[in-house]
């Protein structure tokens, strides 16, 4: 691709000033509809540490990637019933997770998305085996560290997570 065109693609994500953010919070990051369709697609920013701090290790992050894989989708097949998890993928920074959902247009606010996350940790630390942790199904089923994604899950659960609803900018 030419560089001309490079420059003109602004990503939502690069104008979020990250030094005046704050974990444990969710964030709407982008929201798109689905043509022909009454649904959308929803992307939340999942933040766990605050940028540029004490960040996740590649194990830990790895481990929570297959925890909230199932608990999101088990908390949302039991009481979100009109809404799908699409998926659960780690930000390279390690700092957090984008939580993609497909729902009726309108239907998933922020606060609505945040409460579903919330209500899913209880389930994610009842989890005694990590899921999918094995040769046959994952990618480095050695780089694991069960116990301490299960640690940082507990504390994420005696934290508040706030919705963040006026995300500060790059101005
Ligand atoms: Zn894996």
């Amino acid at each position: 691709m030419e560089a001309k065109k490079l420059k003109t693609i602004q990503l939502e994500s690069f104008s979020l000033d990250h030094t005046r953010i704050k974990a444990p919070y969710l964030r709407l990051s982008k929201r798109v509809e689905v043509p022909g369709s009454e649904y959308e697609i929803s992307t939340f920013d999942f933040r766990l540490r605050t940028p540029n701090t004490e960040l996740l290790t590649p194990k830990v992050t790895h481990s929570l990637e297959h925890l909230f894989a199932v608990a999101l989708r088990a908390e949302f097949e039991a009481h979100q019933q009109d809404l799908k998890v699409l998926d659960v993928s780690p930000m390279g920074c390690r700092t957090g997770f984008y939580l993609t959902v497909l729902n009726p247009v309108g239907a998933l606010p922020l606060s609505r998305a945040t409460e579903a996350v919330k209500a899913m940790l209880p389930g994610a630390m009842e989890i005694k085996e990590l899921p999918g942790a094995r040769l046959e199904t994952c990618g480095a089923y050695k780089e694991h560290d069960f116990e301490r994604a299960r640690e940082e899950i507990s504390h994420l659960a005696s934290q508040e997570i706030l919705p963040l609803e006026k995300p500060p900018l790059l101005v």
